[in-house]
């Protein structure tokens, strides 16, 4: 789930490692630690802590404490066992001789443990991980092999999702690095090679980099990176150039990351959306779905979690205004389990910004199976969903950092129309007028944004106005309802207020008996079409005693002031656009309501950013 950096060089590891974990940091954890080779003792020397990496870091003078030039380190998100020192990762093996950093989950983790317990091994951590540690240890000592044959050995054991990085005290030159659905990159540094679970941790180092692909496994020499198929026959790997700026991974200046990417949004709508329209059409480069397929379509399949669930509720008002096709939009958690009915006359569209979700990705596989092609909108270039998928549109907001995704979401939504526009024309269910008015006002997009960026002062003093409330509601219709629910988990995530998205029609049917004196309602009413039943609503909330802070048009503000407490505006656009503009202002509210209640805004409470656990 969270962080691993390994490094075997020249130079001294531990403070490769550490500088490392702390470009994961943002990915949230509850421990770190690092494991080196001490040449001089001629042994493995681990340190680990509970809580924040600068804990670590301090303990070892920020690695200068600890010799030697090959390591591996991690920061963990526990899933077996508490956040402790003792279940922080690497986890050794009984000799000491062999440790292991592992994200993800091994799920027959229990028979394994037993079977070992049954030859006499015994174990300190309650985690799955030490099983990994254990096991090759096992194979090593029973079976007289080496390091590599015995994690070949393990891998035919293992069960689950894995990124493990082992090194063993025995074989001090290498690192021997495996991957099953939680991503691992390998780095070809200058003077020596690297691993990592994201590419952020090794950038200032090399951009050279090798994405593992599930069942892979590599072996990491100080002079080069030998890789190996599922049946440990060497393989060879192309080798890409990461071109992001080192920067963009970086705060510059803002104290939160989340806001530098609230900000970034209008810039990385442009890059989404600009080199995709030329003279007023939508095209996507070297597309393989082709208009035959799409013609074919029966049904349209949004898959998802979080935010990126959200993105496909919009998704679907829009698809299905646009194409007049069925658009399901389903959790991936749910739709892996609810035998759904697709073939390959669905095509199904899976959304992930980091493209490692792991829900989401067995729910890709899922489509697949069953006959569907699958599209995914994806951020992270060369992820795993990206690499599954027939066809990938990437969303090229740049690194998102923060926990809570802001920039990730707003181009999922643009990417999500742009969707539309296309296959409008080939299925010929939107004019070319339509089309060219929608594909103007998506370049207009990043201007309009910026203009809503600009009114922060004003959504600032209203969220000092409400930011100590415990219980909000966010209400709206049609695409103002599934921006509702964006807004409320913004809210939610980083301010730990609890809050609610409701459907403003459904309000009555129940919820309306928890609106009292003083209960926060924030009304969304920028869809001009039900406009009058979005006042309806208000005037209906009002009048039992809720606050009302309203999000609507520019054009509709006079209208709203006469009723609601305080109005945020955004200015008119194409309505498939609406929930991309309206979606700042209720960042912007969240972002201020979590700083004035001192919560930690980049790295929320128990969660995390590229959620790879089931
Ligand atoms: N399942 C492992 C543990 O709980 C690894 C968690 C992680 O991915 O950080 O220790």
């Amino acid at each position: 789930m969270c962080g691993i950096v390994g490094y075997v060089g020249r130079s001294q590891a531990a403070p490769i490692l550490l500088d490392g974990l702390g470009k994961l940091e943002y990915r949230g954890y509850d421990s770190a630690g690092v494991a080196v080779y001490d040449g001089g003792a001629k042994k493995l020397s681990v340190h680990k802590a509970k809580g924040r990496l600068q804990v670590l870091s301090d303990m070892l003078d920020a690695g200068a404490a600890v010799p030697g030039t090959v390591g591996v380190g991690h920061t963990r998100w526990a899933t077996h066992g508490a956040p402790s020192d003792v279940n922080s990762h690497p986890q050794v093996s009984r000799s000491g001789k062999i440790a292991v950093v592992h994200n993800g989950i091994i799920e027959n983790y229990a028979e394994l443990k037993a079977f070992l317990q049954g030859e006499g091994v015994s174990f300190v951590s309650e985690t799955d991980t030490e099983v990994v540690a254990q096991l090759v240890e096992y194979f090593v000592d029973t079976g007289g092999v080496g390091l590599l044959e015995a994690v070949g050995r393990c891998l035919r054991r293992i069960e689950g999702a894995y990124a493990l990085g082992i090194i063993s005290a025995d074989e001090p030159d290498r690192i021997i690095a495996v991957r099953k659905d939680s991503p691992l990159i390998l780095g070809y540094g200058q003077d020596g090679m690297f691993l990592a679970s994201d590419v952020t941790a090794i950038i200032r180092y090399t951009r050279e980099v090798t994405y593992m692909d599930d069942g892979e496994a590599a072996v990491l020499t100080r002079d080069g990176i030998q890789c190996y198929n599922t049946f440990m026959q060497p393989i060879e790997k192309e080798i890409a150039h990461v071109d992001w700026e080192i920067g963009a991974a970086e705060k510059g200046g803002y104290e939160h990351f989340m806001f530098k990417e609230i900000m970034e949004q209008p810039e990385a709508l442009r890059h989404a959306i600009f080199p995709r329209i030329r003279e007023g059409e939508v095209y996507f480069e070297n597309f393989s779905l082709t208009d035959d397929y799409i013609r074919g379509l029966k049904k349209i399949y949004i898959v998802a979690c979080g935010s990126a669930y959200h993105a496909g509720v919009v998704g679907k008002y829009n698809l299905e205004r646009l194409l007049r096709l069925p658009v399901e939009v389903s959790l991936a958690s749910e739709f892996r389990y609810m035998d759904p009915i697709v073939d390959g006359g669905t095509l199904v569209v899976v959304i992930s910004q980091s493209g490692e979700t792991l829900d989401s990705m067995a729910a890709l596989r899922e489509a697949r199976r069953l006959g569907a092609k699958v599209l995914s909108i994806v951020n992270v270039v060369g992820s795993s969903i990206a690499r599954e998928s027939d066809e990938v549109l990437y969303t090229w907001a740049g690194p998102e950092i923060a926990v809570a995704t802001t920039k990730g979401y707003s181009t999922q939504l643009a990417v999500l129309v742009l969707l539309g526009l296309y296959m409008g024309r080939v299925l010929g269910t939107v004019s070319g007028r339509e089309r060219a008015e929608a594909a103007a006002e998506l370049l207009a997009l990043p201007e309009k944004l910026e203009k809503v960026l600009e009114q922060r002062d004003g959504i600032q003093y209203l969220a000092s106005q409400y930011f100590n409330h415990n219980s909000i509601f966010f209400i709206g219709r049609n695409v103002d309802y599934a921006l509702g629910l964006e807004g409320s988990l913004k809210l939610k995530e980083i301010s730990y207020i609890h809050s609610e998205a409701y459907a403003s029609g459904e309000l009555k049917h129940g919820t309306i008996s928890l609106i009292e004196e003083g209960t926060l309602v924030i009304a969304l009413g920028t869809y001009e079409k039900l406009f009058d039943k979005a006042m309806s609503n208000v005037v209906e909330v009002k009048s039992r005693g809720a606050d009302v802070l309203a999000l609507t048009t520019g054009d509709r503000r006079a209208d709203m002031e006469k009723i609601a407490n305080g109005v945020m505006t955004i200015p008119s656009t194409h309505p498939l656009l609406l929930p991309s503009l309206g979606v700042a202002p209720l960042q912007l509210f969240a972002y201020y309501v979590a700083l004035m209640r001192g919560c930690d805004i980049d790295k929320p409470r128990n969660l995390a950013k590229s959620v790879t656990v089931e």
